[in-house]
This record gives C-alpha cells, sequence and structure tokens, in this order.
C-alpha cells in the first residue's frame, strides 16, 4: 500500500556513506513488493554532482545551499515533513547514525507516526512491512507491523547489503526549497578526528584486550603479539577508560565497529555492547578464565586459559611458523 518512501541521503565532504545504498536498497526492497517511489534526499552544500550515485533512487529530491552544510534537526525535519506530504510519502528511512541522531523521534512525533529504531530487518508479509528492530543491545529482537505502512524507520549501519541501493542509472534530479527560517544551531567549522593513530577499523588483524589483561604493563605483550600477527591492538571499554589505550582503540558501543579476518579476544567478558562492535569478524578466538564468558558464545575457537600465560606461548609459535 505504500506510495512514497523517502530516503535520506548520507554523505561526508564528497563521500557518500555506504548506510545511503543499504537505505536505498531496503527502499527497493519494499516499494517492489508493495509498489511506490523510492526518492533520495539530498542535502548539503555543493552536493549536486553525489546525485549521479543515487541511481536506485527514482528521484533525487535536492536542496543545495550554503545555509545546509552540517544542517541540524532544526532545518531537516521540517523540511523532511514537508517533503513527507509533497511525495505522500507513508516511509522515511534514516540512518541509525550520529548524523541522522534525532531526527526520527522529532519526524514522528510531527507527523504522528511510529518510529521504529534499530531496524535490522525488513520483510513485506501477507502486504504488510514488518520490520525487525534490536532492542537491549542485540538481546532482543522485536517484529514490528507497522499500521497502515507509515513510519520514520532508522536502519541499523551494516544490517542490510549496500549492493542492493546502488545503479549506474541516472536519476531525475528535483529541486526543492527549505522552509524559511532562522536556525538556532549554525555550523561553524569541522574539526577533524585526530588520525595520527592506528585505525583500527581498517586492520585485518585484531588482538583485543580487555580487563584480564591485569595492568597497563601487560598492552606491551598484546602489541607483540599482534606485531607478529601484523595487526593492531584494541580494547575493551574499561582498558580505555583506565587509559591504558587511547579513545581510537576501542570497539563496541561507544566505540569503533570492525570487521577484521582475525579477533583474537583476550580476557574480555563479551558484553552486549562489546560485542556490538566485533561480532562482524570473519573469526573470532576468544581467551578467558571464565568458561562460562558469553564471549565463548560469539567466539568461533575458544580457550579457556589465562590470557597472560597464553600471549607469549602464542607469540613464538606464530614466529616459528612464520621462519620455517
Ligand atoms: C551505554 C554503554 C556503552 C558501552 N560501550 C562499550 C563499548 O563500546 N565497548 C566495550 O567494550 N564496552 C562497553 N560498555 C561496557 C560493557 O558493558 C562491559 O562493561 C565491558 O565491555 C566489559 O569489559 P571487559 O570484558 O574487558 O571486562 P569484564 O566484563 O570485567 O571482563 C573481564 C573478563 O576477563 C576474564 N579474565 C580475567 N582475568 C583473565 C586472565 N588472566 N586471562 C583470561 N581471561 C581473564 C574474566 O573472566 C572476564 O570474563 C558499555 C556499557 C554501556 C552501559
Amino acid at each position: 500500500m505504500s506510495t512514497g518512501i523517502l530516503v535520506l541521503v548520507e554523505h561526508l565532504k564528497g563521500t557518500m556513506a555506504d548506510i545511503t545504498f543499504e537505505m536505498l536498497g531496503v527502499g527497493r526492497k519494499v516499494a517492489a513488493a508493495q509498489g511506490g517511489q523510492v526518492h533520495a534526499v539530498l542535502l548539503g552544500k555543493n552536493v549536486a554532482a553525489l546525485a549521479t550515485r543515487l541511481g536506485a533512487a527514482d528521484s533525487v529530491l535536492l536542496a543545495d545551499e550554503p545555509s545546509l552544510e552540517q544542517s541540524s534537526a532544526e532545518v531537516i525535519v521540517p523540511l523532511l515533513q514537508q517533503l513527507m506530504a509533497q511525495k505522500q510519502a507513508s516511509l522515511v528511512l534514516l540512518g541509525g547514525t550520529n548524523a541522522s541522531f534525532g531526527l526520527g523521534v522529532q519526524l514522528s512525533a510531527r507527523m504522528k507516526v511510529p518510529f521504529v529504531n534499530f531496524c535490522k530487518g525488513a520483510r513485506v508479509e501477507g502486504g504488510s512491512l514488518v520490520l525487525t528492530s534490536q532492542l537491549f543491545s542485540g538481546k532482543i529482537l522485536s517484529d514490528v507491523k507497522l499500521a497502515d505502512g507509515k513510519g520514520i524507520v532508522s536502519i541499523y549501519p551494516g544490517a542490510f547489503p549496500a549492493e542492493a541501493g546502488r545503479s549506474d542509472k541516472t536519476p531525475p534530479v528535483e529541486k526543492v526549497a527549505v522552509p524559511p527560517g532562522s536556525p538556532k544551531v549554525v555550523f561553524k567549522r569541522y574539526i577533524e578526528p585526530d588520525t595520527s593513530d592506528v585505525d583500527i577499523t581498517k586492520q585485518s588483524v585484531l588482538v583485543a584486550v580487555g580487563r584480564g589483561i591485569q595492568n597497563a604493563d601487560n598492552i606491551s605483550l598484546a602489541e607483540d603479539l599482534a606485531k607478529t600477527l601484523g595487526g593492531a591492538v584494541c580494547a575493551s571499554r574499561p582498558v580505555i577508560d583506565q587509559g591504558w589505550l587511547p579513545l581510537s582503540r576501542q570497539v563496541g558501543k561507544s566505540g569503533m565497529s570492525v570487521a577484521p579476518k582475525l579477533y583474537l579476544a583476550l580476557g574480555i567478558s563479551g558484553a552486549p555492547e562489546h560485542c556490538e562492535g566485533m561480532k562482524g569478524a570473519q573469526l573470532i578466538v576468544a581467551i578467558n578464565t571464565d568458561p562460562k564468558a558469553p564471549i565463548f558464545d560469539v567466539a568461533h575457537y575458544g580457550a579457556n586459559a589465562d590470557c597472560l600465560e597464553i600471549i607469549e606461548l602464542l607469540k613464538e609459535a606464530v614466529e616459528k611458523k612464520k621462519t620455517k
């Protein structure tokens, strides 16, 4: 029964974020099952050229103005509200990211339609859209049916294939006007994050240390092992909170999401907030003294052992293998 589907495009400094393609893929899937048009909403300053990458949409609704550089919810929400009415949109897809944080609840309140957060699945059943929402950091998955198919949906990054939302087609572009107003929040400048440290999201091997590493001095043991394996060290939150490693190394809900080929978890219990950031690793190996530690539920291989005894042995074994 769906009519229009709006997808709020995410981009930063001329680069399209993958979440945009994930959302377009979801939009296409819903439109294929229920009918309707998918409109990509592209907002920003000097962003018109990005429209060519949005071929999976039936049209691009473009607002390209200096005032839209890093615009806030104050500006975006009324614009989306206006576009929902213009395009008779029953569904709005937003990224479940920091960039779109706070938009969903405000739009939902203004439009008096439900807001589904942390959406990790979408299917059409008997003509109705069923969304799977993640609750309690992944402990519960809840299926939600939207009354009348209307709602605002925040898509969990990485949950849907980005490929489904890529296309070489050139979509028609329609310029849209921003509702007048003087926003109280204005963008002043973009502060680049400190890039002097290792980018753990780009490593194919990560040696992750948790509270079980015991003290700051033992971090160097993990660093030596990581070096031997050709990777880097990352950590759970308590290790970062203690100041044993910089924040750029934190994995999890309030840190980075990583997907290396190998994730070696040393003395990490496997709390949901940690696992949220590393579940996507191809191979997870855990070493923990507690045989009931939840990390063993997500690990492909596990050793019930003292990591401090294992680290050195493991390093020697890898070195030996390398010299053969
Ligand atoms: C809103 C919120 C956001 C959060 N964000 C994050 C986040 O981004 N990242 C994150 O990691 N956490 C996060 N947390 C914290 C999270 O809930 C856990 O407290 C944290 O992940 C636990 O870290 P840990 O596994 O290192 O420590 P612990 O839970 O204390 O576990 C230590 C583990 O080490 C084992 N151990 C002890 N000694 C040894 C040894 N010698 N050899 C082997 N094993 C040993 C123990 O059996 C235990 O399983 C967040 C929490 C909240 C509420």
